[in-house]
């Protein structure tokens, strides 16, 4: 905090203006403002620190959940700091050095300039880790069958997948009634939000532990499951985490609150109190596995995995997966929110619903969304990811 005040000018001109002393940045905590995603946008080249060549950066961009992109720097001892964190909770999930590793995951986040390199080239990477891509991006039927095929003689030890790939290929093995002998060690989900719907699907598929992550382009991992799989411990040595109540920017815990990031890894751009835009329930409850970090214990999702109601309620959007739950006819789904009372229910199917399946289908939208929103099943030959590549369950065409 010393450093952001004295050498960040974003920073260093907010202590000047509020006449804060930087030699005891830390004594202004409490009121440190947040920073937005607006701002992060808006201010981008002042967040990084007036010591640092910005040829050592390298810019980071993602597409979000909204598709909107976004751009960001990270610095010289980011990498680090993120491989030592994310090998940390790796470790917690199985993994040892030399187990093969399969990514059902989508291409690296794009680097919209480098002057240099600072890690070798993806191929030679996977190499070295010994790990394998999956391009979640592309998961058609045909894709699916190929990439178990593939996988059946691969053999890895873990999966680390994007909660919806793993889900679909979950999906998918269990419609095509295949047996999985692959992970031999546990799943890794990251990325997206594993609802317990999808979790107890991959779980009855895949039948191995699995580890649920929270993390993003910006900051990198802040929270991993241990094996207690009660909530997300912090992934501290990389971010501090709060969960602050949105008004007053007071901790809350044990409920629902907004999410601030504070980057620990990252003196050459810091962020701090960084708004990601999810909400989350944090606790000081210690876990039954007696590591005492602070725990999430749940990341209620993004702004865009809820539906907004017209008496102004917000319903999560992971309520539509237990409406088609055991349904293996429905191949794909998306729940699109057209206008505050029109929602459409996209369907990709195998076959013909029978008049139960619809019928049950329509019974959980029309208790979850009550009487005032209309919704229509529109069966559709695909639906594609989003420009991020993320699979959304959840699309908001409002503004
Ligand atoms: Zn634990």
């Amino acid at each position: 905090m010393r450093r952001a005040a004295q050498m960040v000018p974003y920073y260093s001109r907010l202590f000047a203006e509020r006449g804060w002393d930087p030699q005891q940045a830390e004594k202004y905590w409490p009121k440190w403002p947040v920073l937005s995603q607006q701002m992060l946008q808006e201010r981008r080249d002042e967040l990084v620190a007036k010591d640092v060549e910005k040829s050592n950066l390298r810019l980071g961009a993602s597409g979000g959940s909204t598709g909107h992109n976004k751009t960001f720097y990270h610095g010289r001892e980011y990498g680090q700091s993120k491989a030592a964190a994310v090998t940390h909770s790796d470790t917690i999930a199985g993994w040892k050095p030399g187990h093969r590793i399969a990514l059902l995951w989508g291409a690296p986040p794009r680097v919209l300039s480098t002057v240099r390199p600072l890690s070798p080239p993806p191929p030679l990477r996977s190499l070295r880790k010994n790990q394998r891509l999956y391009n979640s991006y592309d998961m058609s039927e045909a894709r699916k069958g190929e990439y178990h095929l593939k996988l059946s003689r691969y053999r890895p030890d873990i999966i680390i997948a994007y909660a919806g790939a793993v889900f679909e290929m979950a999906r998918f093995l269990k419609s095509n009634r295949l047996c999985p002998d692959y992970p031999s060690k546990s799943i890794i989900s990251s990325a997206e939000t594993l609802s317990e719907p999808m979790r107890l699907q991959i779980d009855e598929v895949f039948g191995k532990p699995i580890f649920n992550r929270y993390g993003s382009w910006e900051v990198g991992l802040m929270g991993f499951e241990c094996e207690a799989h009660t909530g997300l411990h912090m992934a501290f040595t990389h971010n501090l985490i709060e969960v602050v109540n949105p008004g007053s920017l007071e901790p809350i815990w044990d409920q629902q609150g907004d999410i601030l990031v504070t980057t620990l890894g990252e003196p050459d751009c810091p962020l701090i109190r960084y708004q990601i835009g999810d909400v989350g329930i944090m606790t000081r409850r210690l876990c039954s596995c007696g590591r005492n970090s602070l725990r999430l214990r749940e990341v209620s999702g993004r702004e865009m995995d809820f539906i907004s109601t017209p008496g102004g309620g917000r319903i999560h959007g992971a309520f539509g997966l237990s409406a088609f739950y055991g349904i293996e006819k429905v191949r794909q789904f998306q729940v699109v929110q057209r206008k505050l009372d029109r929602i459409d229910v996209r369907l990709v199917l195998a076959a013909a619903l029978s008049k139960d399946e619809e019928a049950r289908i329509r019974s959980v939208f029309r208790e979850r969304l009550g009487p005032d929103v209309a919704f229509q099943i529109r069966i559709v030959d695909r639906i594609d990811p989003l420009p991020s590549g993320k699979r959304a369950f959840l699309v908001s065409e409002l503004q």
